[in-house]
């Protein structure tokens, strides 16, 4: 590629990148929301399509000059409809928030109810939380998770539903180490006469692969975004299922309007032949066992970080993440993230269910596997990682982790980024 044009024509943004890139290849990213995208979908991302205008959607542009771009959009929509085996896909959302955006502005008017996950349980802000647009123009309630099992518990979602009457529910989270039960979330939508929405931003690639349980059967509507586990480029995406189109026959017609004119101006086409690209990568037989091994690490991690002592929610995971209260460590999440960033492993502070401690520092960190997976790492890489870990939280001492940071960068070193 044009590589070299950035280096002579801005010296300094082309530093920075190099900066990160070092950065990257010298540290593990355990963050559960990021991943390595391919050289392939970086091409498409860089590529000249991000020239064109084409507001609108395929043979209803309105600019011309779009029969390539409509060629490349169309590709994405049925990549899409074959991977998720789905009848419908909107591939304009910028991201995961605008996806979800869009299902609001398809399903309800402001004012109208909305039930969702607590994202103090690992929900997510567009689910109804009251500082984001999603708790302001609408009315939020929510369900959470059992105090003790930190699982959800059904029966209160059901009673929550009934009391509440939400127009919409939302299933899925990012801070959820376990699956989802979306037969039961549709038998309490369906009591209440509510649309059925999972936003499978964190764990696409793996109902993809397989290895986590599948909601197009049960829902209506489904978002995602395609940089985490899909391990695309940044983007979002809204499906509707043939559930959806049952019990709404123009939610599809109310999904393409709420995007386009409703949110969006011109979409993205560089952005939607990367995500192109992702959706082909996801359907061939290596992203399969890309998404077991993804999940089969995080497991033996977990495993490795109980035997140390350490106290998992829920106990474990089912899928690519785990999430880790800190209290018996006496540490919190904040100087938890800081110390494990100084020995070269990138987490996330995070709260944990019904949290005594304060956003800023809550009582645990999120940590994930996928991004390690792709840089090829297995069950003995997690088996170190767990003792960098628990050495850097047991010392509590900024030159005791910044000293691990060796084994972390050969450990890195040694599993290059595709
Ligand atoms: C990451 C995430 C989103 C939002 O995606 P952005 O691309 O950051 O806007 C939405 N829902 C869930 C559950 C997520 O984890």
């Amino acid at each position: 590629m044009q590589k070299n044009n950035l280096k002579k024509g801005d010296k300094e943004i082309f530093g920075i990148i190099e900066a990160e890139r070092k950065r990257r290849e010298e540290t593990l990213e355990m963050i559960p929301s990021e991943n390595h995208t391919s050289p392939a979908v970086l091409e498409a991302m860089s590529s000249i399509l991000s020239d064109k205008y084409a507001e609108g959607y395929p043979g209803k542009r309105y600019y011309g000059g779009n029969e390539h771009i409509d060629e490349v959009e169309i590709l994405c929509q049925e990549r899409v409809k074959n991977l998720f085996n789905v009848p419908f896909a909107n591939v304009q959302p910028y991201s995961g928030s605008p996806a979800n955006m869009a299902v609001y502005f398809a399903c309800l008017k402001p004012g109208e109810r909305v039930l969702g996950m607590d994202l103090k349980c690992g929900g997510h802000l567009t689910h109804g939380w009251k500082v984001s647009f999603s708790g302001i123009y609408y009315e939020s309630s929510f369900y959470g998770v059992n105090e003790k099992t930190h699982l959800i518990d059904y029966e209160e979602v059901a009673e929550i539903a009934q009391k509440e009457k939400p127009k919409l529910i939302w299933v899925g989270g990012s801070a959820y180490p376990r699956d989802f039960d979306w037969k039961i979330f549709k038998k309490i939508a369906d009591e209440v006469g509510a649309y059925l929405a999972a936003d499978i931003a964190h764990v696409a690639g793996l109902i993809v692969s397989g290895v986590h349980s599948d909601p197009v059967p049960y829902v209506d509507i489904i978002t995602t975004t395609t940089h985490k586990t899909l391990r695309g480029p940044r983007g979002g995406l809204v499906m509707v299922t043939e559930e959806g189109l049952n019990k709404d026959s123009k939610i599809a017609t109310k999904i393409d309007k709420a995007v386009f004119p409703g949110l969006q101006g011109g979409p993205h086409e560089h952005q939607i032949a990367a995500k192109a690209v992702c959706f082909k990568e996801a359907s061939e037989p290596d992203f399969k066992s890309y998404g077991s091994k993804v999940v089969d690490n995080c497991k033996r991690l977990s495993d490795e970080l109980t035997k140390r002592g350490f106290d998992l929610i829920t106990g474990g995971t089912d899928n690519h993440l785990c999430l880790i209260d800190l209290r018996n460590k006496n540490m919190n999440g904040k100087r938890a993230e800081d110390l494990l960033e100084l020995s070269g492993i990138t987490v996330n502070k995070n709260a944990i269910p019904y949290d005594p401690a304060p956003p800023a520092k809550p009582s645990g960190i999120r940590i994930g596997t996928p991004a390690v997976t792709t840089r090829g790492m297995r069950e003995e890489e997690m088996i170190k990682v767990a003792e960098v870990i628990d050495k850097v939280i047991s010392f509590d001492d900024e030159d005791k982790a910044k000293k691990m940071r060796d084994d972390i960068n050969h450990l890195a070193k040694d599993f290059p980024i595709p």
